[in-house]
């Protein structure tokens, strides 16, 4: 990269360097990337004069069709350990250090070839933010896979479902179910991946304090997360009643929700007095991100009476038992997919002789990613456990209805067999544009501007 001063302000111009046409000198290199085209700019000739009315072309850019990689925690951590091993707290064999640092390059290479994109998640900052010593380095690999591209939270994503499947009731011509991630996530799936990267990005910034939070909601949805589990441990249901009855916590919670709203409204306008127990709840229940649900109440509302201002309690009520009815949580993604995994979670519970007594906290953030973001995956990759639960019903039927592959963390050869395939069907213009932006792609140690940062502090 170099650095130019053009009348005071600071650019910085990228390689590869082609032959400009006003000097002769090879210094013609890349400015600016964009979404879907590129602008470049000679070191020694005048860059442009915004004054003069002078204004640099954009070079357009092919569109890009970018598998979407989901990996999880564990993934990421393996690769960052295996290129530090003084992260690792128990040490790798020599091949499993290997293939984790195979993954890393072939990954990072298709990410470079504008092929793949790694979203980031709540997920991840759910279970990376913990450890101090390895944070910076799972931060400095998300930022580096993901191009800036980040899931939304599970409940936002939940409602974006739940109003493309309530458009779709009210007008059956539209689609039930749209998979396309740009629908659900930050940032730009299908962009050109740019050099001003800190710009364009959230920053998955750790803070002390952050983390202090992070802990303390981990645990609150630990809690959750147990008081489910044993409901499911507990026999004398069959799975499948299971599934009816764990599937109603959607309808239940709106209903809840609303009528605490309600309640509280109710008591403002007219100054009525609550009920002890019921001003509590909406006290403790009503605050957080239970909120989304009155939002989507809201949201839901305005179809259903074609944005009119003034309530119709009729039409509203007529909306809340829509939202809350066995169409939506029959037809709604992410909430027909969790009890399934909560039923493939159970049966594995109740196999077990002595029964596994805790949730293991991983697979709560488990079910709640393969729940929510797996739907609009080419790959996801998962746990061995949870590998061997999704090949079996009731969970396996529908998953299948999704065109995600599910890919075992402890089967790194089948993911990388599929990532080689991704290159050697990539299309020769796409490449052959890929060289004249970005020049030629060389394996990199991701660490070395983090590690030369901290030494400079
Ligand atoms: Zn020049």
């Amino acid at each position: 990269m170099v650095c130019v001063t053009i009348n005071g302000d600071k650019f910085e111009i990228y390689p590869p360097f082609f032959d400009c046409v006003r000097c002769g000198k090879k210094t013609l290199g890349v400015l600016h990337v964009g979404v879907r085209g590129y602008i470049r700019a000679c070191c020694e000739c005048p860059l442009f004069n915004a004054k003069g009315g002078e204004i640099p072309p954009v070079i357009n850019l092919p569109a890009l069709h970018k598998k979407v990689i989901y990996l999880d925690q564990h993934v990421i951590s393996g690769m960052a350990k295996a290129l530090r091993p003084e992260l690792q707290r128990s040490k790798m064999e020599q091949h499993v250090q290997e293939a984790w640092i195979q993954l890393y390059h072939i990954l990072d290479r298709l990410r470079r070839l504008q092929l793949i994109v790694c979203p980031f998640s709540m997920h991840h900052r759910r279970e990376s933010f913990m450890d101090d010593r390895l944070y910076k380095y799972l931060n400095t690999l998300y930022k580096r896979l993901a191009n800036g591209v980040e899931f939304f939270d599970a409940l936002r994503i939940q409602s974006i479902q739940v109003m493309q499947y309530t458009r779709h009731h009210l007008d059956p011509s539209l689609p039930a179910f749209i998979d396309n991630p740009q629908t659900v996530v930050l940032g730009t799936i299908n962009s050109w991946e740019r050099y001003s990267l800190k710009a364009g990005m959230q920053d998955y910034e750790w803070k002390p304090e952050g983390a202090k939070l992070m802990r303390e909601q981990n645990e609150a949805a630990n809690k959750n997360f147990q008081t489910i589990y044993d409901r499911w441990k507990q026999g004398g249901m069959s799975i499948e009643d299971r599934i009816e009855e764990e599937s109603k916590g959607f309808s239940t919670m709106v209903r809840k929700i609303y009528a605490l709203l309600l309640v509280k409204s109710a008591s403002e306008q007219f100054g009525l007095p609550i009920d002890p127990r019921m001003a509590r709840q909406v006290e403790e229940e009503l605050v957080d991100e239970e909120h989304a649900y009155i939002q989507l109440v809201d949201d839901a509302y305005r179809l259903f009476s074609d944005g009119a201002m003034l309530i119709n309690p009729y039409l509203l009520r007529q909306t809340i038992d829509f939202l809350a009815g066995d169409d939506v949580r029959k037809n709604v993604p992410c909430i027909r997919i969790e009890p399934l995994l909560w039923a493939a979670l159970a049966r594995q519970a109740a196999a077990t002789k002595g029964r596994k007594e805790a949730i293991d906290p991983g697979d709560f953030n488990d079910i709640s990613a393969i729940g929510n973001i797996m739907p609009y995956c080419d790959v996801m990759t998962v746990d061995k456990a949870w590998h061997g639960r999704l090949k079996e019903n009731p969970a396996s039927n529908e998953v299948k209805g999704y065109r995600a592959k599910i890919i075992s963390r402890s089967n790194l050869q089948e993911l990388m067999g599929y990532l080689d395939e991704i290159e050697r069907t990539a299309p020769v213009h796409l490449l052959t544009k890929v060289q004249e932006v970005y020049g030629n792609i060389e394996d990199e140690d991701p660490f070395i501007g983090l590690e030369a940062d901290t030494l400079q502090c």
